[in-house]
């Protein structure tokens, strides 16, 4: 498969009914959610580290800008914490799309659980916020393992693959909602 046919799918995955979904704002406001798990404050320091690092890692490469807030209010993005279920370790859903447009997004994201058996290390949940805020700014799932958006997860991905960029970039040089996408 060629680079193209793989950026084509990549593209295709990341629009929602055939048209560019996502933010119409340069910046981007995130909430970070106080974790009320039975944990040391150290450990949920390390927890809040990891969104600032993933927060920076996107704000080197995307073509909206992440900024951590301290209050809900003005928020964009919600990250709340969660317990691992069976099945996942972080999700992204999208409470308010207008016309297109991502308005409000919470992301979940699962910190360990001992009554589950999936282990989650902290590389895990640096690779899920870091999947997560892919999708809150509109991707969808890459085509190539070394994709952050790649699913199955490949959770030792720390940086977005050229294919990331590239289908970002696409999402935000065409206007929302457009279904004839330039590259
Ligand atoms: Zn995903």
């Amino acid at each position: 498969m060629s680079f193209f046919n793989n950026i084509d799918l990549y593209i295709k995955d990341s629009l929602i009914n055939g048209k560019v979904c996502r933010f119409g704002k340069s910046t981007v406001n995130i909430f970070v959610s106080p974790i009320s798990a039975q944990i040391t404050d150290v450990q949920k320091q390390d927890y809040y580290s990891i969104v600032t690092k993933a927060v920076n890692i996107w704000n080197n490469f995307a073509p909206v800008r992440f900024n951590i807030i301290n209050s809900p209010q003005n928020a964009d993005i919600i990250i709340v914490w969660t317990k691992v279920g069976i099945k996942f370790e972080g999700m992204c859903k999208f409470p308010s799309i207008v016309a297109s447009e991502i308005k409000k997004v919470t992301i979940e994201i699962g910190l360990p659980n001992p009554n589950s058996p999936k282990i989650i290390t902290n590389e895990t949940i640096l690779h899920t916020v870091l999947h997560e805020l892919g999708h809150s700014m509109g991707l969808g799932h890459g085509t190539d393992e070394n994709d952050l958006m790649f699913v199955p997860h490949k959770k030792t991905l720390n940086t977005p693959s050229k294919n990331d960029i590239f289908v970002l970039q696409t999402l935000y040089k065409n206007a929302i909602g457009s279904t004839n996408i330039s590259k």
